[in-house]
């Protein structure tokens, strides 16, 4: 099985069956845990709370960190930065580090929304940032390739010292196969699953690189607000065994589950089981359509599921007093973004405690979609806003290197299997 040596992604039970497995104390399994989820120790030579004959031991055996490696990285206009990482069997995926985070957490009730709020102002604010940069155009450059982002140490400066949160969006599989017609990610179909270590992986490869320190651990620059969406590559809840698990690992580095979002694009099975969790993000469902006959032209796993089941099952989660369930919605010109729409969509969401996140439609190549206009963006958010549902546009980051959403794609993609889609 594919990285059933890495000890990353590990809890402490299996911790525990490793250092008794090797003869050796208990107490070994906390430096281990310690060594892997407080300091994000990348070698194991390097855990040097463990004797070096317990390493060499470890290591004997096979046993290896296992976080993810950078193996590429593009840095946008923006401050976001999107990275490739290489699993241990060569497979890779993308991970994206937004300082300042994306606005996709306000009106949530969390923390980090109002964090998010104090900074950016409200509703008004948000649509007169989406109108400013839609007309300044998303700079799409030629030179969007990967590019190694060592850049000045001027620019790190400001980068780091610069912001006060940021977000990391994190993918759950190689590919997807729910075949969204607007994603770019659909185009890859799926490759395999990742496992809890390599979710929770992508997180602590970024901390490192970003040098963030979280509690007590590793990390040179500031205490940071992190918030994590489950956001890139991949369907959470397709990859839901491993996807839970990865949420207890960065629990465990000291991320908690209030700041982090896991988006699904409504896989029916997942979302009644996530319901039942003791311990859950918050959850954000990709409505993308206001009536199920557009939804299953872009998004054809509606035939499965559709949006008054989807819908029945997220009325059914407990949620807390001030928790809100999020809906985005892409927005695609002339497909869902018109008027008739909107009152749609009020209609779907009365009496829930639903807030919704418009996404202005990321362009890439092979797919046929257009964006909305700048007026029916503007629109589209007042009716909503009016009709009473907390509504935010947001800001698109890293178009320029493809990292917005919607866009990750991996580059190396030889040999790439496709399989049926889902729906
Ligand atoms: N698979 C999950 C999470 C990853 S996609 C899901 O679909 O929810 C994260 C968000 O990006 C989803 O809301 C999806 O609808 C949106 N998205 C996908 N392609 C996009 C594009 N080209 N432009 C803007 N948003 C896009
Ligand atoms: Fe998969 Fe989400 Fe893209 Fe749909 S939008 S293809 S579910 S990653």
């Amino acid at each position: 099985m594919v990285g059933e040596k890495a000890l990353f992604g590990m809890g402490v039970e299996e911790l525990r069956a490793v250092v008794e497995g090797l003869g050796l104390q208990k107490y070994r399994a906390v430096q281990l845990g310690d060594a892997l989820y407080k300091q994000r120790v990348e070698r194991l030579e390097e855990v040097t709370t463990l004797p070096a004959e317990v390493r060499e031991r470890l290591a004997a055996e096979g046993y290896r960190m296992g976080l993810p490696e950078i193996v590429q990285t593009a840095k946008s206009v923006d401050g976001t930065e999107r990275y490739l990482m290489r699993m241990a069997d060569g497979e890779t995926v993308e991970t994206v580090w937004m300082p300042g985070g994306d606005g996709g957490e306000r009106g949530d009730g969390s923390e980090a929304a109002s964090e998010e709020e104090g900074e950016a102002g409200d509703a008004e604010d948000a649509v007169e940032t989406h109108i400013s940069k839609a007309r300044c155009g998303a700079p799409v450059s030629s030179q969007n390739k990967y590019g190694d982002s060592g850049t000045s140490s001027q620019n790190d400066e400001r980068d780091l010292g610069g912001y006060k949160r940021a977000t990391i969006c994190v993918s759950s599989q190689v590919g997807c196969a729910v075949n969204c017609q607007f994603c770019l990610t659909a185009k890859l179909g799926i490759r395999r699953n990742l496992t809890a270590g390599e979710i929770a992986g992508q997180v602590a490869a970024v901390l490192n690189r970003q040098r963030v320190r979280i509690g007590s651990g590793k990390g040179v620059e500031t205490p940071s607000r992190i918030n994590l969406v489950f956001m890139g590559m991949g369907e959470p809840f397709l990859n839901y065994d491993a996807f839970m698990k990865a949420v207890h690992v960065l629990r465990g580095m000291g991320i908690p589950e209030s700041r982090m979002t896991v988006s699904t694009s409504g896989i029916l099975p997942g979302i009644l089981q996530f319901a039942n969790e003791p311990v859950r993000p918050k959850l954000a469902l990709s409505l993308n359509a206001s009536n199920d006959a557009v939804r299953r032209e872009i998004m054809p796993i509606t035939k499965k599921w559709d949006i008054a089941a989807l819908l029945e099952a997220v009325r059914e989660i407990p949620f807390g007093k001030r928790e809100y369930v999020t809906f985005e919605y892409v927005l695609l010109g002339g497909v869902n973004d018109q008027p008739e729409h909107a009152r749609e969509v009020l209609v779907l969401l009365q009496g829930m405690k639903a807030k919704v996140n418009l996404i202005v439609w990321n362009p890439g190549p092979g797919i046929e979609f257009h964006q909305p206009t700048p007026e029916d963006v503007a629109v589209f958010h007042r009716m909503l806003i009016d009709g009473g549902i907390p509504t935010f546009t947001r800001r698109p980051r890293g178009r320029d290197i493809y990292a917005a959403c919607g866009q990750l794609k991996r580059t190396v993609e030889p040999g790439f299997v496709e399989i049926q889609p889902v729906g």
